[in-house]
């Protein structure tokens, strides 16, 4: 029996989780490490699907600000998430894991075309999947990317990887006498206004009743330790 309390997992990362200590882009350090823990979760018995954003390259609101027509940006973004996906399965794939990308648009001279089935096998194969290019569609966000995916491969839990460790009732950064949320409902985080993803990722976890961790990718062996049921960030799930 397998001593981990989830058996599937999807992984969301930022891509600026890829930046390390560069202002753009990805360091090879950082992308390193986190395919280190990424292998270590999955070396004791969880499957693991990974979705990276692509913030480290392009975001389409960002370029419509400037001028750009949003979805032609938004097309870059989930391209960038493309090029965030590749290199992550590189990464792994030199630390002995088996990877592979699937994309929600097509481009399958460099990567798989993303198919349900196909990606439960892969996870069900003992491979690391990674689930690039969003949802296919402008005016979304990676955050529902990884929700969609998280719900339709069946996942445990969505953990999803930020700088700050959990959802606090206030900004930490402004305010000192922050408190950090270790539980909190899908209705809580409505009713008080918390920002933990946008708001069409949310519905669908909420919807699906998928539950969902916000932590700190920035300890190493954390990903290990949360699958292993520490109670690390704060989790969201639950009625009340
Ligand atoms: N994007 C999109 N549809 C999707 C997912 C992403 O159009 O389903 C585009 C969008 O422009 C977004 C960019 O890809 O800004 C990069 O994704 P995101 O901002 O979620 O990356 P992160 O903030 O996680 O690095």
């Amino acid at each position: 029996m397998s001593p981990l309390a989830y058996r599937r997992v999807l992984l969301k990362l930022s891509g600026e989780a890829l930046m390390g200590d560069e202002d753009y882009g990805i360091d090879p350090k950082m992308i390193g490490r986190l395919a280190q823990e990424v292998i270590e979760a999955q070396q004791a018995g969880a499957e693991v699907a990974l979705v990276i954003g692509g913030g480290n390259i392009f975001r389409g609101a960002g370029l419509a600000a400037a001028g750009m027509d949003r979805v032609t940006g938004d097309q870059m973004g989930m391209l960038a998430t493309v090029i965030n996906a590749l290199a992550m399965q590189d990464a792994l794939e030199k630390r002995g894991g088996k990877a592979r990308v699937m994309s929600a648009l097509k481009i399958n001279d460099v990567c798989e075309d993303y198919i349900r089935r196909r990606a439960i096998r892969h996870l069900e194969k003992g491979r690391l999947v990674i689930f690039a290019a969003g949802t296919g569609n402008p005016f979304f966000t990676t955050d529902s990317g990884a929700a969609l995916r998280a719900i339709e491969i069946g996942a445990d839990l969505l953990l999803k990887a930020t700088k700050v460790d959990g959802v606090y009732d206030k900004d930490p950064k402004k305010h000192a006498d922050a408190t950090r949320y270790e539980t909190l409902t899908y209705d809580q985080v409505i009713t008080r206004d918390l920002q933990v993803m946008d708001t069409a990722a949310f519905a669908l976890c909420r919807d699906s009743g998928l539950p969902l961790r916000i932590f700190d990718m920035g300890q190493p062996g954390v990903l290990l330790r949360l699958l292993k049921g520490e109670n690390i960030g704060t989790l969201v799930s639950g009625r009340g």
